[in-house]
């Protein structure tokens, strides 16, 4: 099995984790309701993804 034939130094250490810092979700707001709402993702407030009703929300028709 390969082995490391030198330590990694701190300097490298910490270059390499130079990148691993978290990012911030982007919030987008609902072109219908103006609810925030992550990117990809159906509004949860009211269905609405794509320019059309992409589920049909339980308590908006059904009533419960
Ligand atoms: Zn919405």
């Amino acid at each position: 099995m390969a082995v490391p034939k030198r330590r990694t130094s701190n300097s490298r250490q910490g270059h390499r984790r130079s990148h691993h810092r978290l990012v911030a979700v982007q919030i987008q707001y609902c072109p219908r309701c103006n609810e925030p709402v992550l990117p990809h993702r159906v509004c949860s407030n009211c269905g609405f993804y794509q320019g059309r009703d992409a589920i049909q929300l339980p308590d908006e028709k059904q009533g419960k």
